[in-house]
């Protein structure tokens, strides 16, 4: 077949390959879905090398929403009591524009924030932080990657020194040993779980270990399950680096020549015996004692992790505690072996390759570093000290801004914090105080839109052309297929043209977005994240991995990070560090008494911005269910099929009960997805808290204690 596109899925960071073929193909009648649009059909491209053909239910269907309830046209009103009126992209912007440099002038840069998303194709990124970081002088740009991958950002460039998964996927068919904590892998990165699955399956000798309180899917395939309780991963890591101590089982020259800070840690981890890690855990000794013993005997020790360690007020901490148990057994930098952390979203790689968090620049930089805002100031024109020193709001304080009245103008583009935030109630509160929030979307209605004042029509996934990046750092080119829908326009052209308006023409005189990613790659010259030699012509006959150094362009794929064991930082070691754990923030409590875990099903996608639109996912999982213990439900003599409140500290929720054996007693879990469009009182982040991780400042939306009753 000639006529079908090559691009890239646009949901998760597995990051498969897809053709997509039109709705008018040669002979046939056009394809229509079931409200009559034309239907652009999806496939596994079988020549992209991270998913070979493969696809899952999301990527399968994802044509069926490019063309329902799309935004169409910039909307503007004066209040969010009003209702919305059509206007002209001209007087959108005018209105926009007048607004940043009236908050410029009146409260300073810092009172200008930009929310984006790891749905952004590298290019918007890119554009979004010349303008707000280097042009307005605001490092208040961060993304929802901050609710998914930031932990992992801090864990690798604190351990290894630099951001970046060192692994590839073809370490999932070459590993002895896969140790998957927090991740419920075959839900939510299905296609990887396809390829361990079918390496487990044939050799029976590699062994998969799952640490989860939930039995999963992804656990119901392990060779040992640990159901330990929430919050007690860093117990479990440090209780199995102790094991590896005793049994002699370092790999005591990679320590030696590739590494700091072992004594200390061994130290600290001397202080964790199996018995009181195992009751610590709830789990029992020889389950202890069976998961290190499968790492110790293991040649190639391949962890892969997600938003179960990510997700935490200790989720650095937990990261690198992971990545201590890889050093110490040098499992690092080879074959089938290494700290994978599975990115959620399709293009987060790219975002953090962009600069796309509050303390990034391009090119994996740091705003904290005098060089680094220097390199960028001279790249992109612009006076000494236009790039601000301090890192800008991170999600979170954005909200805690938004409370104190310390927001001119709120930006939000491609993501719906009106659903994802934690403290859903209080998030909304401060999203109503916002003087003025831009709502930058493709679909409408959202959630996010009912808090908006002007609402900019964005062009998705098939509209525009732009690149991602994969969780083993494959980046794809993905054309555009189709037209925008409406008047809608590519994210990166909408912020271009707000810096042309803004006086900056000469740094956004772009022609194209291949011309903006031709610019950005320069900034990652001499970088971990090199991709010198990338361009989207290069791109157009097929993906790359990097690094890809312009005067070193390996197209060979499956490439690694480190393997020569030098490291990223000053001397060239990786670094390790030791940590007790604090727990959870908020433990259970005689008021509280379980403690909810939360996540994600298969077949949806976040707040079913999309998926909620595809009749197939949207029925796969028709409403939210709370998952509870038979033990439990038996006490508080509940049923299943019942309906219950479930109440946090903050906010209480009203769903169904499943009584399930696949979790742990004590432990309920709810998933994510559910937002007020789809389902009133149902909202997961109703219930969950803030706090976050110190340094990653990523909250801990993973667990929170709640009370639960009959309706
Ligand atoms: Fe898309 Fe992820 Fe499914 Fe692959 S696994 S088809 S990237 S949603």
């Amino acid at each position: 077949m000639t006529d079908a596109t090559k691009t890239l899925c646009p949901y998760c960071g597995v990051g498969c390959g897809l053709e997509v073929l039109p709705p008018a193909r040669r002979g046939r009648p056009v394809q229509r879905d079931s409200q009559g649009f034309p239907l652009w059909q999806t496939r596994g491209d079988r020549n992209h090398p991270s998913s070979k053909g493969q696809v899952c239910v999301k990527g399968a269907t994802v044509g069926e929403a490019l063309n329902k309830d799309r935004l169409k046209h910039p909307m503007l009103r004066s209040s969010l009591e009003q209702p919305f009126q059509q206007v002209s992209w001209d007087e959108a912007l005018t209105v926009l524009t007048d607004k940043i440099q009236t908050v410029r002038q009146q409260l300073g840069p810092e009172a200008l924030c930009m929310y984006g998303s790891g749905q952004f194709q590298t290019e918007d990124y890119y554009i979004a932080q010349k303008l707000m970081k280097g042009c307005l002088g605001s490092n208040n740009f961060d993304a929802n990657s901050r609710l998914c991958m930031a932990s992992a950002v801090a864990g690798y460039l604190q351990s290894f020194g630099s951001d970046g998964p060192p692994c590839c996927y073809a370490d999932l068919e070459l590993t002895d040993c896969a140790f998957i904590i927090g991740s419920n892998t075959a839900e939510c990165h299905p296609i990887v779980f396809n390829r361990l699955r079918k390496h487990h399956k044939k050799n029976r000798q590699v062994k998969l270990v799952v640490v989860d309180p939930r039995r999963t899917e992804t656990a119901k395939d392990a060779d040992l399950h640990l159901a330990i309780k929430p919050g007690s991963d860093i117990t479990l890591l440090n209780g199995m680096a102790h094991l590896l101590l005793r049994w002699c089982k370092l790999d005591a020259l990679f320590i030696e020549e590739c590494t700091h800070g072992f004594t200390d840690y061994a130290a600290v981890v001397e202080q964790y015996p199996p018995e009181k890690v195992a009751q610590a855990c709830g789990i029992t000794v020889p389950e202890l004692e069976t998961a290190t013993r499968y790492w110790a005997e293991a040649e190639r020790v391949l962890s892969l992790w997600s938003m179960g360690l990510n997700q935490s007020a200790e989720g650095t901490a937990k990261v690198r505690t992971l990545i201590n148990l890889h050093l110490m057994t040098g499992q690092v930098g080879k074959p089938g072996a290494g700290p994978f952390s599975l990115t959620g979203q399709p293009n987060a790689m790219g975002g953090r390759e962009a600069g796309g968090l509050a303390h990034l620049l391009p090119g994996y930089r740091s705003v904290a570093n005098p060089e680094h805002r220097q390199v960028l100031e001279q790249a992109w024109q612009l006076p000494a000290g236009s790039i601000a020193a301090a890192p800008g709001l991170d999600t979170w304080e954005m909200v805690r801004a938004l409370e104190r009245n310390q927001v001119g103008l709120l930006w939000v583009a491609a993501t719906n914090p009106a659903v994802s935030l934690p403290d859903l109630e209080r998030a909304q509160a401060a999203l109503r105080r916002s003087p003025f929030t831009v709502y930058q979307d493709a679909y409408y209605p959202t959630e996010t839109a009912a808090y908006a004042h002007l609402l900019l029509p964005a062009a998705q996934w098939g509209e525009k052309t732009g690149v991602m990046t994969n969780s083993e750092r494959v980046v794809t080119l993905c054309p555009a297929f189709c037209p925008p829908a409406a008047e809608a326009r590519p994210d990166w052209e909408i912020f271009a043209e707000v810096g042309r308006r803004l006086g900056f023409t000469e740094q956004f005189a772009f022609q194209s977005a291949a011309e903006v990613f031709t610019e950005f790659v320069q900034l990652t010259r001499g970088r971990v994240c090199d991709m010198t030699g990338l361009s989207h012509e290069c791109l157009a006959p097929g993906p790359k991995q990097w690094p890809y150094p312009a005067d070193d362009p390996s197209q060979a794929m499956d490439k690694r990070l480190y393997t020569d064991l030098r490291f990223p930082t000053p001397d060239g070691r990786a670094r390790f560090a030791s940590f007790h754990s604090r727990g959870l923030a908020e433990p259970p409590s005689p008021e509280f008494p379980f403690v909810l875990t939360t996540g994600r099903l298969y077949g949806h996608w976040h707040t079913q911005t999309r998926t909620g639109r595809i009749e197939k996912t949207r029925t796969m999982y028709a409403e939210p269910l709370l998952e509870m213990n038979p033990r439990d439900a038996q006490e508080l003599r509940l049923q299943s099929g019942q309906w219950v409140e479930v109440r946090s500290r903050r906010g209480q929720v009203r769903v169904k009960l499943r009584v399930t054996q696949t979790i742990r007693r004590g432990t309920v879990f709810l998933p994510m997805h559910w937002g007020v469009l789809w389902a009133t009182a149902a909202e997961c982040n109703a219930l969950t808290h803030p706090e976050v991780c110190p340094v990653s400042l990523e909250p801990e939306l993973k667990a929170c204690a709640v009370h639960i009753t009959p309706v």
